[in-house]
Parts: structure tokens; C-alpha cells; sequence
């Protein structure tokens, strides 16, 4: 092995060969029998790579399995309407994904004539397409050299090539994607991606990697140097807030109120009970009060407490206090929320909502 002027080992070709063959024999018997991998449509394995950003394998096969199933292609996503596209997003979290598939598709259908660009380069300019998503889309589907480097991938290379380079910064993405693409086969680069990926999800585990089991263990560094625990080096994660919030369940009669938020931004598009951050000083049934009155326009009489959620996004957790309200007055005049709907209990299934919100819905009572 020789070194680079940045101190990072690179491998003899080799040795590249050597490890690119090992490493796609071992993929060729070992891979899991995943549904997008029974095809090579690009739009199956571009959605397939959407869902699985920042979500398990196991979680995202029903998503995709019914994804799939209402929008079998992009034309068919391209047509539909935002608030179905979320409706099967939901409770999968980052709805960006979602809106960025679709308009992503829209795009396709009108300057492509529906047909996914095969280039990196075309690719790369769809909305919400990054680095990743480019390179792994266009190596599965096309054929295209082009390493992918996620966070399976990294751990790999990390130990694989000795880095101490925290894998959980965008500073060091050039350089996992620099590895990336000087190691992933010539001849079958989605074969080779799609390997390192598997390698990483099934053997190079984060905690106790299986070295025994690797099938590219005799060229990996850490593993020769004793260092597969002390890799890959991760930066403390920041310590995330938490914020108090009040929500309220307006009842009249026998509907509920909801509204929807704005289309762009944290959980964008979907539906909601109307509430917001409990002030300090303030109790969570005031707060509850306040937001709907800010919100709304409405004022409630009585406000009852019904349970609370806990939940956390990636930058901050919530402690959600929901109350049922009623004795509504005034009329309805929004701020912040687009739209507004009153519905009955049953028909809230046909609405996307956050998932804090669907863990309080079923404890809903029924007002009959
Ligand atoms: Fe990962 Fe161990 Fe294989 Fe190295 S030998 S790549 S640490 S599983």
C-alpha cells in the first residue's frame, strides 16, 4: 500500500482488482432479497433510494411496496396530488423526500418527456437529488461509474482504508466520495454500490463489525492494525432541545378541527391539530388556548387534558401536551395554517399527518 500527501492510503490497482472481485462474489450469494432489487427500472430504484435516506430497510419495504403500487411509474406520480403523495409518506418522516419525488417527476414529464435523465450530470439537477442519490441512481439503473458513498459505505471505507475522518460531517463527504469512486468497479459500478452498501448494512456493522465473515478482510487496514472499534470516528452529536408544545382537539359536535400547514418547510403540506410552544410561565392548557385563538381565530371554553406524545426530530424532541377542547366561539380567520377542514373521527385516516400526531389519534374519543 502506498500513501497519499494527505496521509490517506490508497491501494495498489491490484489490490482495487482484488478487492472489487472478493467484494461482488461475496454480494452475488449474500445479498438480501429486497424489492427494489428485483428490477432495474430507474424510477423503482430512484424511489427505493428517496425512502431509504435516513430510514431502515425493514421500515421503508411496506412504504415502498405501496408507493409502488399507486405510483407505478413517473408519470403516474408526476399526475397526482400532493396530499396522496403524502398520504403515503406518512409517519415515514422527511416529507421533503416526498415533495422533492414529485416535483422531481413533474420536472421529468415536462422536459424530458418522462423519461429519467441517464447522466450524473442531468440527474443531479432534479429537486432534492444530492451527490448520493446522483451517484446511485445512475450506477443501478445505468451502468454509470459512479461511486456512491452513504453511511453504510463510509463506515466501510473508513475502516477499510484507516481514515480518522469523522464520518459524520460534510466536510469529509469529498473525501468518502473521492474513496468511493476510485474503488467502485469499472465493469458493474451498481453491482459494486449496491455490495459496499450491503457490506456495511450485514457485516462492517457500527459496533461489532463481523470481520471474520468480510469477505475483504485481508485488505482491510483497521482490521490488520486492530482498529475496527476505534472506527470510523464520529463528532459528538450536539445536545438536542426539547420544546414544550400544546395541542388542541376542537371538537363541535361531531367533527374535529384540522388544519394544514404551509407547503414548504418542516413537515410542510400535512395536516395538524392546531397549537403551538408553551411559553415559560405559562401552563400548557393556556398555551393550548392562546395557540388555537392565534391560530385559528376560534376561542375554547373548555379544554381537558388527554395525554402526551413524545417525540424527536433530528434537531430537536418534542413533549406535546394534547387537550380536548370544546365550547368553541368566534369565526375562523388562519394564521400560519393554509387550510382548514372540520372532520369527523373516521375521516382523519384520509389526511397525512405527522406522526406525533397519529401516536394521539387513536386515543381520540368518539363523540357520538
Ligand atoms: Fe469492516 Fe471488519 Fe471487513 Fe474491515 S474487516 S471492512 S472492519 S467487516
Amino acid at each position: 500500500m502506498k500513501t497519499q500527501q494527505s496521509s490517506i492510503p490508497i491501494f495498489q490497482r491490484d489490490v482495487i482488482q482484488k478487492i472489487r472481485h472478493h467484494l461482488l462474489a461475496w454480494y452475488e450469494i449474500s445479498q438480501r432479497d429486497l424489492p427494489w432489487r428485483k428490477t432495474k427500472n430507474p424510477y423503482s430504484i430512484w424511489v427505493s433510494e428517496v425512502m431509504l435516506q435516513q430510514t431502515r430497510v425493514i421500515t421503508a419495504i411496506p412504504y415502498f411496496e405501496r408507493f409502488m403500487e399507486a405510483f407505478p411509474n413517473v408519470e403516474a406520480l408526476a399526475k397526482s396530488g400532493s396530499q396522496k403523495v403524502l398520504k403515503l409518506w406518512e409517519g415515514l418522516g422527511y416529507y421533503a423526500r416526498a415533495r422533492n419525488l414529485h416535483k422531481a417527476c413533474q420536472m421529468i414529464v415536462s422536459e424530458y418527456g418522462g423519461n429519467i435523465p441517464e447522466t450524473y450530470e442531468n440527474f443531479r439537477q432534479l429537486p432534492g437529488v444530492g451527490d448520493y442519490i446522483a451517484c446511485a441512481v445512475t450506477s443501478i439503473a445505468f451502468g454509470k461509474v459512479r461511486g456512491a458513498a452513504d453511511a453504510n459505505v463510509k463506515r466501510v471505507i473508513a475502516r477499510l482504508l484507516c481514515l480518522d475522518l469523522p464520518v459524520n460531517t460534510t466536510s469529509s463527504n469529498a473525501v468518502f466520495q473521492r474513496e468511493a469512486q476510485a474503488l467502485v468497479s469499472r465493469k458493474d459500478p451498481g453491482a459494486f454500490n449496491q455490495a459496499m452498501m450491503e457490506l456495511g448494512a450485514l457485516v462492517c456493522s457500527p459496533s461489532e463489525p463481523s470481520c471474520t465473515k468480510c469477505p475483504i478482510s485481508k485488505f482491510c487496514t483497521a482490521f490488520s492494525a486492530g482498529k475496527t472499534a476505534e472506527l470510523p470516528r464520529r463528532l459528538p452529536k450536539k445536545k438536542v432541545p426539547t420544546h414544550h408544545i400544546a395541542v388542541g382537539v376542537i371538537q363541535h359536535g361531531k367533527k374535529l378541527l384540522i388544519t394544514k400547514r404551509k407547503p414548504d418547510g418542516l413537515l410542510g403540506g400535512l395536516w395538524e391539530f392546531p397549537g403551538g410552544k408553551v411559553e415559560k410561565k405559562e401552563g400548557a392548557d393556556q398555551a393550548c388556548v392562546r395557540e388555537i385563538f392565534e391560530e385559528t381565530g376560534l376561542r375554547v371554553k373548555n379544554c381537558e387534558f388527554l395525554t402526551r406524545i413524545r417525540h424527536a426530530y433530528t434537531h430537536f424532541r418534542i413533549e406535546m401536551d394534547v387537550f380536548m377542547c370544546s365550547g368553541i366561539s368566534g369565526k375562523i380567520c388562519l394564521d400560519g395554517p393554509v387550510d382548514y377542514r372540520w372532520v369527523t373521527r373516521e375521516q382523519l385516516s384520509d389526511f397525512p399527518f405527522p406522526k406525533a400526531n397519529l401516536k394521539f389519534i387513536p386515543l381520540i374519543p368518539d363523540n357520538k
